[in-house]
């Protein structure tokens, strides 16, 4: 392998304008690094909080902690951000740090090849080929919906859509709609239309398990405050952080807070559903955390409703009058599937193929995994973000994509020294064995179904211990791990 290619400042192909590729490329600015392009397949930089737009869409972790740590913004209007003033924080990033030139917008990666001669990654677009140094995918976990397979889908006589695909061309008001899920999404946007529609049908497969969202409106005060003491954001966003990873984290474990967690969340239940047939129907069977917990206190009473109706009866097909479940039809003129996302398909979209035309993949047929979610042997200083077991089940994950990042740019100098890089065979297998045996402490081995899972039921979103622990030993690449082509 040559390294032409490999120059004291390398050129960065970046795949996706959310959260992770837009932080990648301002710590590429701040290094003053300007060789890199960022190809994303939408019309705007966002990801996911550009494409979920539908009514409710917003974070259950609060904007403090779900923004940038070097990046504070005062103009928070509340604790839970909607989904405009997230994308709007993301749009005053790009701008800020002048990243705009450098994106490429509705242009699609579909394939990216390491030319072993060149020790260049080739990166294939509607409009031809380009070579990078480095490819860095931040694609995200969410990005791509997930329609069911139930018999009959394109029989329906009405209007469909995805929920992360909001039609809003259509009125549901007076309309009868059927919500096809319960999860988050689900809970945010079902409070929102149950107030137009004459009738909502939620079709529920599992229970959720739900705790309050303790809202809160940052008024003046509190707005100027923020503004003009930067340490108040900053002891602020600290204490967000401690407090999930001390009281939230345990729940995942089983620990000590996972008792309070599930009282909690029972309370919960029990103020804010009168009815005990429909409080049976939602009070889940597993352990609380083993599925994503819905953090929300609209959801329940949107159930409790009298024009809203949960229905548990196995789906059976989709008739063009509505939805057939054993129990029968249920008529319908919207069905909104709020059905999740292919979360397990890591970049799938995306042909990777690595030395000796290792194919992504393939090497993935048993499921993702990457060497601390970053690193894969065999594809050469290709690095990830987000990538697999770097989800969070208590906190925010832009704390996870700013780790990563910092990874990458403690890599690039190794990079200009040595030549490309790739994590060894050896690394990669401590690193599955340590990962595994954190694993075994989770409550997510409960055998519960859910997007952290592959379809095999290997964990391949989540990371199962703490994000300090993250930190930690993200801080800085250990250079025994990789092989280097000088
Ligand atoms: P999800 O949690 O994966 O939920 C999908 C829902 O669709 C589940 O209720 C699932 O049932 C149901 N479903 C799937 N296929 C079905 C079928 N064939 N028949 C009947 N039901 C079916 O998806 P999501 O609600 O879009 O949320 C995904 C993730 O996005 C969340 O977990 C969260 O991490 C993130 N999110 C975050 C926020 C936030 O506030 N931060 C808001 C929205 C989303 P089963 O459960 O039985 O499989």
């Amino acid at each position: 392998m040559t390294s032409e290619g490999l120059r004291m400042e390398p050129s960065v192909a970046i795949i996706g304008a959310g959260f992770a590729g837009l932080c990648m490329a301002i710590h590429l600015e701040k290094a003053g690094i300007r060789s890199y392009t960022i190809f994303e397949r939408g019309s705007d930089v966002g990801g996911t909080w550009r494409d979920n737009t539908y009514p409710g869409a917003g974070c259950d972790i609060p904007s403090h902690l779900y923004s940038f740590s070097f990046e504070k913004y005062s103009s928070w209007t509340c604790r839970y951000p909607g989904q405009s003033e997230i994308l709007g924080y993301l749009r005053m990033c790009a701008d800020k740090y002048s990243l705009r030139p450098r994106i490429r917008l509705n242009t699609e990666v579909t394939a990216a090849a390491f030319d072993e001669t060149l020790g260049r990654w080739r990166v294939r677009t509607r409009d031809g080929e380009q070579l990078f140094d480095v490819l860095v995918t931040g694609m995200g976990q969410l990005s791509r919906p997930r329609l069911p397979d139930i018999p009959g889908m394109s029989d329906f006589a009405g209007v469909a859509f995805h929920s992360a695909r909001w039609d809003h061309s259509q009125d549901l008001s007076g309309r009868r709609v059927a919500v096809v899920g319960n999860g988050s999404s689900a809970a945010q946007l079902i409070p929102r239309i149950a107030e137009v529609a004459e009738r909502v049908d939620v079709f529920q497969r599992t229970p959720n398990w739900v705790l309050p969202k303790p809202d809160a409106t940052f008024g003046e005060v509190t707005g100027t405050a923020f503004r003009y003491l930067p340490f108040l954001q900053r002891a602020y966003r600290e204490w967000l952080l401690r407090y999930t990873e001390i009281v939230a984290h345990p729940v995942l474990t089983d620990g000590w807070s996972a008792p309070l967690a599930r009282r909690r969340a029972l309370n919960h239940l029990r103020a804010q559903v009168p009815d005990p047939r429909l409080r049976a129907k939602l009070t889940p069977g597993y352990p609380i955390g083993c599925r994503r917990i819905i953090v929300d206190s609209e959801f329940y009473p949107a159930l409790s409703r009298p024009n809203v109706n949960v229905v548990t009866d196995e789906i059976v097909r989709i008739a063009p009058e509505g939805v057939v479940t054993t129990e029968g039809l249920h008529p319908a003129d919207v069905i909104v599937y709020a059905t999740g996302f292919l979360a397990a398909d890591f970049l799938a979209p995306v042909e990777i193929t690595g030395r000796r035309r290792r194919r992504l993949r393939q090497e993935w047929e048993g499921g993702a995994q990457a060497y601390l979610g970053i690193a894969v042997p065999h594809f050469p200083n290709l690095f990830m973000l987000y990538g697999p077991n770097t989800n969070l089940g208590h906190t925010s994950v832009v704390f996870m994509i700013e780790c990563q990042v910092r990874y990458v740019m403690g890599c690039l100098p190794y990079l200009a020294e040595r030549g490309p890089m790739e994590v060894t065979p050896e690394a990669m297998r401590a690193w599955r064995l340590r990962l595994g045996r954190a694993m075994e402490s989770t409550v997510w081995r409960a055998g519960c179904t859910s997007w952290y899972t592959d379809a095999t039921g290997r964990v391949t979103g989540n990371w199962p211990a703490t994000v300090a622990l993250y930190r930690r030993i993200t801080r800085a690449p250990r250079p025994a791990a990789f092989r280097f082509s000088r």
